[in-house]
């Protein structure tokens, strides 16, 4: 499908596609325990062509940001230093495919961040903004949410799922931000984890995008890649954060946390990872996990990887301007 402008046109895509020349070197780095089962596709690809796999992978997806010359290591030999260099190689990678990466959920305040976060547990976050705009037109301050009849927020929500849940824990949320914070959504981690429904990933997504304070948002998809890659092998989310922190300075973390999840939504994906058209497949231990064919894993594409509408109905202006389409209201999809 044809429909990529958004890729296409990129100028970063196009930049990095002039130095895949020179990454002929470049192997998927390989063996980890995840991909044993599918290593020797990696090994038969690295012993007849030491380029086939990255080159094929961007060859895959038209002019999104290959990945560039690395010496892939095992990383289990891999020294810390490396580690850090590799880490910080992939987040410079994906901030070329994905140069316009920003939050996936609509908001236009705090409050509305805050509480869209909190609504997409359990659903996608195109259902959340599909469905937020009539609950901030009906409720457009946390004291409006507060008094509310929950029965008619039951109703806006019901799309979302969970929506009795859902309903009193946006409740819940505006009453503490309306009787405990002046209305106000703190800007302070300690002060966001006290409040109802809100945890820790919650608090950074909201930091992160709505103060500009830097946070690593360990959702499900990030959690998975970075496992993937050898960044961590830690299971707790907590002890995710901390460890990936460690490989990168305060200042990429929000930036890095967008790139990852992205990467994980639209190429990397939980069941079907699409091998054969992922930019970054010389950096990765796990290459070899998905489909590695390029026309077969270009078909596993979503998003607008895959010539499909983004998640947002008001996207921000770069991802428009470099061709990404906004998600459809609710009923038209
Ligand atoms: S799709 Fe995922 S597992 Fe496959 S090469 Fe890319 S990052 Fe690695």
């Amino acid at each position: 499908m044809k429909k990529t402008p958004a890729k296409e046109t990129a100028a970063p895509a196009k930049k990095a596609t002039a130095k895949k020349a020179t990454a002929k070197k470049a192997t998927p780095a390989k063996k980890s325990t995840s991909a044993r089962k599918t290593a020797p596709v990696a090994k038969r690809a690295v012993a007849k062509k030491p380029a086939v796999a990255p080159k094929k992978a961007t060859a895959a997806v038209e002019d999104v940001a290959p990945a560039k010359t690395v010496a892939a290591k095992p990383p289990r030999g891999e020294s810390r230093t490396a580690l850090v260099r590799r880490a910080r190689r992939i987040n410079r990678e994906l901030a070329e495919v994905y140069p316009y990466a920003h939050p996936e959920l609509d908001f236009e305040n705090p409050f509305q961040l805050v509480v869209a976060t909190v609504l997409s547990a359990q659903t996608t976050d195109l259902r959340v903004n599909q469905t937020t705009p009539a609950l901030f037109a009906k409720y457009p301050t946390p004291e409006d949410l507060a008094a509310a009849n929950p029965e008619e927020v039951e109703e806006i929500l019901r799309p979302t799922g969970f929506f009795r849940a859902k309903t009193k824990s946006v409740i819940g949320l505006s009453k503490a931000l309306a009787e405990d914070f002046g209305g106000e959504v703190p800007g302070r981690l300690e002060d966001l984890v006290k409040l109802p429904g809100v945890g820790r990933k919650t608090a950074f997504v909201v930091l992160g995008n709505a103060f500009g304070r830097p946070g690593i948002t360990v959702d499900t998809h990030f959690q998975r890649l970075v496992r993937r890659w050898e960044w961590t092998a830690e299971t707790d989310p907590d002890k995710i954060e901390a460890a990936v922190g460690a490989l990168f300075p305060k200042s990429d973390w929000t930036d890095l946390s967008h790139h990852v999840i992205w990467h994980g939504r639209r190429i990397c994906h939980a069941r079907k990872p699409a091998c054969g058209a992922c930019p970054i497949a010389p950096l990765c231990p796990a290459y070899g996990e998905g489909e590695t064919d390029p026309e077969k894993a270009r078909k596993l594409l979503k998003y607008e990887k895959g010539g499909f509408p983004g998640q947002r109905l008001n996207p921000p202006r770069a991802y428009l301007d470099a061709g990404g389409k906004p998600a459809p209201p609710l009923g038209s999809a």
